[in-house]
């Protein structure tokens, strides 16, 4: 069992409101400096840069999976992992498949650049990202699943585009032992308004669009290995594995 400093939850020059400076390079170098471990790339509603930050972090001895935050038809931002890389970017296609075809405003979002691990731009994605998929909460759980993902609610403390703030209550179906939230909540304060959540697993990470958000928030996780699979068993505490924020 070993413990790591993680963040998983970062956007890459892919996300709409992304900085270009996110480039994997730059990234990797900052992740570095704060002797995070872990990482994930969570871009909207897509997996298609996590291949080049996936090679340029395991060059570097960080630990890297695969990831996306979906938009659901509610608007809640559901973070999805996933650990075979194959069946990563099959649901990948699928995903794409089911964001409506309306073009990216890059003037007011950024253009939303797809990259290789030595920077090249391989593409510009020209459909939005920042709408929601067609899929409901629990449609987008059952798809994850389908290609051996695992699914955390993003950002629940957040106003808007979270489990809460959308549906107003925690639903009993899908089970999520494992809940995000947002890099400077004082989780005990919350817990007092939100007793129903008291024993849940909580994943705390930076959200980050921009190099100077990473560092903001993290979760020391102890695990077998750096795993999706591993982090939803420490979200059940499974065999001394543990999440802590
Ligand atoms: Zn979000
Ligand atoms: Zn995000």
């Amino acid at each position: 069992m070993r413990s790591y400093k993680a963040d998983l939850h970062i956007h890459s020059v892919l996300s709409p409101c992304g900085g270009l400076e996110m480039s994997p390079s730059s990234l990797v170098r900052r992740i570095k400096e704060l002797n995070i471990e872990w990482i994930a790339i969570t871009d909207h509603n897509s997996l298609a840069n996590c291949q080049a930050y996936a090679e340029l972090a395991e060059q570097n001895g960080i630990a890297f999976t695969y990831g996306t935050e979906i938009q659901t038809a509610e608007e809640i931002h559901l973070l999805a992992y996933f650990d075979d890389r194959t069946r990563a970017m099959n649901f990948d296609k699928l995903l794409y498949a089911a964001l409506p075809e309306i073009e990216n405003d890059a003037d007011f979002f950024g253009d939303q650049v797809v990259i290789d691990a030595d920077e090249n731009i391989v593409r510009v994605e020209q459909k939005a990202l920042s709408n929601s998929v067609i899929w409901s909460l629990e449609e987008a759980v059952e798809n994850v699943s389908t290609y051996a993902g695992i699914c955390v609610p993003a950002h629940i403390d957040a106003a808007v585009n979270s489990i809460l703030g959308q549906l107003g209550f925690l639903p009993d179906f899908p089970d999520f032992p494992l809940l995000g939230i947002t890099s400077g909540l004082i989780l005990e304060d919350y817990l007092r308004q939100h007793p129903d959540l008291t024993g849940r697993s909580f994943l705390r990470a930076s959200d980050a669009h921009y190099l100077s958000d990473l560092g903001c928030g993290s979760s020391r996780i102890t695990v077998r290995e750096p795993k999706a699979a591993e982090l939803m068993m420490a979200a059940r505490k499974q065999d001394n594995r543990i999440i802590t924020i």
